[in-house]
């Protein structure tokens, strides 16, 4: 069993006391929660399948040290549920993996704090907390989720079709635009900053939406790595191209009053938003416009989805146009598109 350094304060102790709140009576799908070799849970209703995601929080590439350990707890599961939202999946459960340094392992006000962020939004939607590991190491939050989902209303990234209206919902932008601040690009002043800084390191993932498109939507993703980019991860997989409207990009009342080109930047490069970029076809416009008030979440059409579709080998274009219909020349749209990766 020791096959790694144990954190100072007792493995066992730790997760009992921080961990374990999830009981197995607190759902009839979890049988057996945190405690033994594994979790044991139901398997999905009739008709439904798994769908399973990881994402891995590692300090200094995802967030900074310093950051409020109730959002962090937060932003952990968030980005997963918010990757069973991009799929139309309801959330039944999640594993927690963590490495903590000793300083971690020993503050009590930080792990308290950091467990209460994951239980907040894990009892909003109730997806349980059913296991994980406990490490010593520097400071890394990995989640696994798992949801369910009827397989042919899964919101799959290939199944974009031509014509297709391309939607996003909320706002994208202020959470690059928050970064940005931190990372001493720009300056933001103190109450926009407050606000941007919130989806940064708050954002909410959009499960209630996600459901309500499985009907509605054909392909889906969230924005974790800038706009166009993953939207062509969508195009690329359907094998299809897109033309977007890049001042019609929703964006908040702050982020509208900076330049352009900070705007164009932060909306269409910038990640971390947790937003849903999504394609429909267009004759169900009205529905999605009345779902947009059910939920309360605006969802603005920034594009469709071209008529061509492409032989497989080539690659998905996405053509830009600004607010007076014309097209943005090929090097300033390069740079647009580009988009976060870890290894470049
Ligand atoms: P094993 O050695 O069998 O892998 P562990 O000692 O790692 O078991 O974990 C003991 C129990 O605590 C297991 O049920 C595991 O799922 C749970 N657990 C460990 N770490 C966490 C955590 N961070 N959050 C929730 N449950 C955890
Ligand atoms: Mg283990």
């Amino acid at each position: 069993m020791p096959k790694h350094d144990k954190p100072f304060l007792g493995e066992f102790e730790l997760i009992q006391k921080y961990f374990s709140r999830h009981q197995e009576n607190q759902s009839p799908s979890l049988i057996l929660g945190v405690g033994d070799d594994c979790a044991l849970l139901a398997p999905p209703s009739e008709g439904s399948v798994l769908a399973i995601t990881s994402d891995m929080l590692v300090e200094n590439r995802h967030f900074f040290g310093n950051v409020d350990p109730e959002s962090l707890g937060h932003k952990a599961l968030a980005v997963n549920l918010s990757d069973l939202a991009a799929m139309g999946a309801k959330p039944m459960g999640f594993n927690l993996s963590l490495a903590l340094p000793n300083s971690i392992a020993t503050n009590s006000t930080w792990l308290e704090k950091f467990s209460r962020g994951i239980y907040e939004l894990a009892d909003e939607h109730q997806c349980l907390l059913m296991g994980g590991d406990t490490t010593a190491g520097p400071l890394t939050i990995n989640i696994t989720a798992i949801g369910e989902v009827p397989p042919d209303q899964a919101l799959c990234r290939n199944q974009a079709k031509p014509n297709d209206d391309i939607w996003i919902s909320h706002e994208v932008g202020d959470a690059r635009w928050a970064l940005g601040h931190l990372r001493g690009e720009w300056r933001i002043n103190a109450d926009d900053l407050t606000l941007a800084r919130k989806r940064l390191e708050k954002p909410t993932p959009r499960i209630q939406l996600g459901l309500a498109l499985r009907n509605l939507a054909h392909a889906a993703i969230d924005i974790s790595d800038g706009l166009l980019g993953d939207l062509k991860h969508i195009l690329k997989a359907s094998q299809c191209n897109a033309s977007v409207w890049i001042d019609q990009v929703p964006v908040s009342t702050q982020l509208k009053q900076q330049s352009t080109e900070l705007r164009r930047l932060c909306s269409l490069q910038g990640g971390d938003d947790y937003e849903l970029c999504f394609t429909a076809p267009q004759e169900n416009r009205s529905a999605i416009e009345t779902l947009s008030t059910a939920l309360g979440i605006k969802l603005t059409r920034i594009g469709l989805v071209d008529f061509v579709e492409l032989s497989s080998g080539q690659t998905s274009t996405i053509k830009l146009f600004d607010d007076t219909n014309q097209l943005i020349e090929n090097s300033l749209a390069n740079q647009y598109l580009k988009s976060f990766d870890h290894f470049r």
